[in-house]
This record gives structure tokens, sequence and C-alpha cells, in this order.
């Protein structure tokens, strides 16, 4: 069980992460560079007093995840890769504040999205929020992948396997991985004072994925979209809270 202080920060750290991700959002237009979002990563969460946290993760060379259409996660800013009109881009936005990390992520449209692209974004966001609604004390990891993966089934789409949540706090990552398929009634329960993050990554073709050679970008093998919505979620008495709501 974590304490109210530890809770507070975790609140603090969150609400910190999900500003500089409205921030970005705010700022993505065609012709921008990932390389600008990292930038703009960087000062705004030096603003808010907190470090970002994935750089230098297992050597994660940047600030900030910034995936573009069929990327699916983990990919690097770069200089040379522009916005362009049409495009879906997710950007993964982990802040320490105060010895303790705030996780979230939102697939953002850069200009007008194809019909698809529409639907699987406003799948993908579903899905994360199908996924929260069930967080309980109780309830179980399956619980969660289930509602998951149900949805997004009905929706024609597909849940990528490979990555999943995970426990959050004074790492980054900590126990347990959360798994975003899964059968109703299976797996450990989550109890009250837990934190994790709620990740679910939606694909318009398959589940499957492939990492590039530079050894972090992740996409889907058959290069069809991908979409991703990330919360951190504390499991109260009640029911749940999201510690990363948009500003
Ligand atoms: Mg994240």
């Amino acid at each position: 069980m974590l304490t109210a202080e530890h809770q507070r920060a975790m609140r603090r750290a969150g609400r910190a992460a999900a500003g500089t991700l409205a921030v970005v959002g705010a700022a993505l237009r065609p012709g921008m560079s990932t390389a600008a979002i990292d930038q703009l990563v960087r000062e705004d969460t030096a603003r808010r007093g907190g470090t970002p946290s994935q750089l230098g993760f297992h050597g994660f060379p940047a600030a900030v995840c910034t995936s573009r259409n069929h990327v699916v996660c983990h990919g690097v800013p770069s200089p040379t890769e522009h916005l362009e009109e049409g495009d879906i881009l997710n950007v993964d936005v982990t802040t320490c504040l105060g010895g303790v990390h705030g996780d979230t992520s939102a697939t953002f449209f850069i200009g007008a999205p194809s019909p698809e692209a529409r639907h699987l974004v406003d799948t993908a966001r579903r899905c994360r929020d199908a996924g929260i609604a069930v967080v309980r004390p109780g309830a179980r990891l399956g619980d969660i992948g289930h509602a998951i993966e149900a949805l997004a089934r009905a929706e024609g789409c597909s849940v990528v396997r490979l990555y999943g949540g995970h426990g959050i706090g004074r790492a980054m990552h900590e126990p347990p991985s959360v798994p975003h398929t899964g059968r109703g009634g299976d797996g450990p329960v989550r109890r009250a004072g837990a934190t994790f993050t709620m990740e679910p990554m939606i694909n318009l073709g398959g589940p499957d994925v492939d990492t590039l050679p530079d050894g972090w970008t992740v996409v889907t093998r058959d290069r069809r979209l991908s979409a991703q919505f990330e919360h951190t979620v504390l499991v109260t008495p009640a029911g749940h809270e999201i510690l990363t709501p948009p500003p």
C-alpha cells in the first residue's frame, strides 16, 4: 500500500506529464520535425520542475517517443522526420517529478485524417478507457485485458500482444506487466494503492510487430496503422483514479 504522501507525489508527476503532452498536442503541425517535439518536451518538462524519464532509459536516445502511422511504439525523434498532412502520431511522455513517474500518451491527427485512421484512433482511445473502467479493488488483470480485446475485436481491430502496461512509481517500469488481452477472471488481483499504466496499442491490421534495425522503433509487420492512448491509473478503495488527466 502506498502512503498518502507518495500518492500525492504520483498525482503531481502525472499532471506534469499530462500538461506536457497537452502542450505538445497543441503545437503539432505539418512540416514539424519529430526532433522539434523532443526539444519541446525537454523544455516543458524542465519548466514543470521535472526530468524526462525516457531519456537514457536502457540507453533510449531521446526525451519522448514519437510513433507515426505504422510505428507502434518507441519511435525515436529525428531532425529528418517531418510530420505530414494526414499522419497520425503517438506522443508518449513520461515525467519524473518528486522521485516518482507519471506516464501518458495520446495519438494526434496531423491535419485531416482518413476515415480508417479516425476509426482506429477512436477505437484505441475507447479501448484504453474500457480497460480503465473495470479497474477497482479485486479486479484481475485478465478482466482488464478482456475488456480491451473484446472492444478492439468488435471494431475490427487487433491488440498488440508483445507490449503491455506496467506498474509505475519510484521506477518508470515496475512489476507487474499489464497485458491488454486476456480472459475475464484470470490473472493476479489489483488492490487499492496499486499504480500502473493502461496503454493498449491497437492495429488496423494484424497484431504482429517487428523492431527496426535501430533497435528501438517497433512497427506493424503488415505496415498498417497503429494507435495508442495511455494513462497512469491508481486503484482506489472506490474504484480508480486517473493520475494523468488532461489539463
Ligand atoms: Mg508511456
